[in-house]
């Protein structure tokens, strides 16, 4: 049967979200390990495992990254928007990320935030955090992503904790996407009020990640790889993961992608899974993408992740222009950004006074040129350049509410 006749029913019923339970003979989901087994193992084996062994849900999703017809296409369309309806109303959640730095110990060939590229750097001191989210607090942000470059001595465990702990009083779910952390260190920021992490595998190839990422510790890839799990035990109730398309074969990543969202919802099942399907942007050091992904399988990425995890948020940020996140929004997006800046200091130019060179990561004396901007590098160039209140308007005027304000934590029992 092609998988676009299958009905709503018979894929939600293979979305288990639930407790693992031990003692529990053989696994819904997977061909060849018992149940026990697959809750013992981590993430990397299963991945490791994936070629030879897929569960039945994994291999309908891998069904639904083959090439369509229009005519199938559009039927997956039509099961995805219906699936987010149930599940999700008209309901459309922004989030603005906010930048605190962009230092970073990493060569990551693909990021204009590597270590090597010679830009313009700064680490926001909490004072100036406080202003920037001042200014999203303004544009009606109640959501909002901290993110910073790796880089233990400007952006480590303490210096999170206090951003988060002077956020806390203004927005109601904090998220961070940094360095991965132990679960130690996690526990401070998330005692702070943080409630969400967000950690990119960027490619789930062992092989390309190990020459995309030439130097710092983010060669470590099971490090990263776990680091879902150990922001879970350390308490964060929001998990982000994602990959970024563009350094390897895409369904490869995807498959990969939806096998990790499959543990972890047996892993991490209290924990709210979303999903980022972030394609590569121009960025300072001139990385081409290695592999095409059109804006038609990136379509077809949404309705396939929508339908085989009906309840899974994805989110989809300005990376992607106007025109295309118009037309993916209905089909299964549950998240956006909006208005964003991806350079430290970018939505009121503070931080600009310490802005810095580096070089080989050597701080050098700043070189501006008269009436130059003192603002620091981006990480990627934005594509969406519309501003908050714009989405919001063209929300509205298409049926979608959009929420600003998450009320989980203020119904969330003491
Ligand atoms: S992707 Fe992250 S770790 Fe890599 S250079 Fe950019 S900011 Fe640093």
């Amino acid at each position: 049967m092609p998988p676009f006749c299958l009905s709503t029913e018979s894929w939600a019923s293979e979305n288990h979200c639930f407790k693992p339970q031990k003692g529990v003979a053989a696994a819904p989901s997977c061909q060849r390990f018992s149940w026990d087994e697959i809750v013992s193992m981590s993430f990397a084996e299963v991945l490791d495992a994936l070629p030879l062994s897929r569960s039945p849900l994994i291999r309908k999703f891998a069904d639904l990254l083959a090439p369509q017809p229009d005519l199938q296409l559009e039927r997956m369309a039509q099961m995805s928007r219906a699936l987010t309806y149930q599940n999700f109303g008209h309901t459309m959640r922004l989030f603005a990320p906010l930048y605190l730095s962009n230092e970073c110990i990493n060569n990551c060939q693909y990021c204009g935030f590597s270590r090597d590229n010679p830009i313009l750097r700064v680490t926001l001191g909490v004072e100036e955090v406080k202003a920037e989210a001042r200014h999203l607090a303004r544009a009606g942000f109640r959501q909002v992503l901290l993110v910073a470059g790796e880089h233990p001595k400007f952006a480590g465990r303490d210096y999170l904790a206090d951003c988060v702990r002077a956020l806390a009083p203004d927005f109601s779910s904090i998220a961070i996407e940094v360095g991965p952390m132990s679960t130690e260190d996690y526990l401070p920021v998330v005692e702070a009020g943080a409630d969400g992490l967000v950690v990119y595998q960027e490619t789930y190839d062992r092989g390309l990640y190990g020459e995309l990422h030439t130097a710092g510790p983010k060669r470590d890839f099971n490090w990263r790889l776990d680091c879902a799990e150990r922001g879970y035990k350390a308490g964060f109730k929001r998990l982000g993961i994602g990959a970024l398309f563009g350094l390897a074969p895409w369904q490869q990543d995807a498959i990969a992608l939806a096998a990790h969202v499959e543990y972890l919802f047996k892993r991490c099942w209290q924990a709210q899974i979303s999903i980022s399907l972030p394609r590569l942007r121009p960025a300072a050091g001139e990385f081409r993408p290695r592999f095409s992904m059109t804006d038609r399988e990136l379509g077809q990425l949404v309705c396939a992740f929508r339908i085989t995890f009906p309840q899974v948020n994805l989110v989809l940020s300005t990376r992607e222009r106007a025109l295309l996140r118009d037309a993916l929004i209905p089909l299964g997006v549950t998240m956006i950004s909006a208005g964003s800046h991806t350079e430290p200091g970018g939505y009121t130019g503070r931080g600009s006074e310490n802005v810095h060179r580096t070089v080989r990561g050597k701080i050098v004396a700043p070189d501006f040129q008269d009436g130059e901007d003192r603002l620091a590098t981006g990480q990627f160039e934005i594509s969406d350049e519309r501003s908050p209140a714009e989405m919001a308007s063209f929300l509205r005027e298409n049926g979608f509410d959009p929420v600003w304000k998450d009320w989980d934590q203020a119904l969330a029992p003491a």
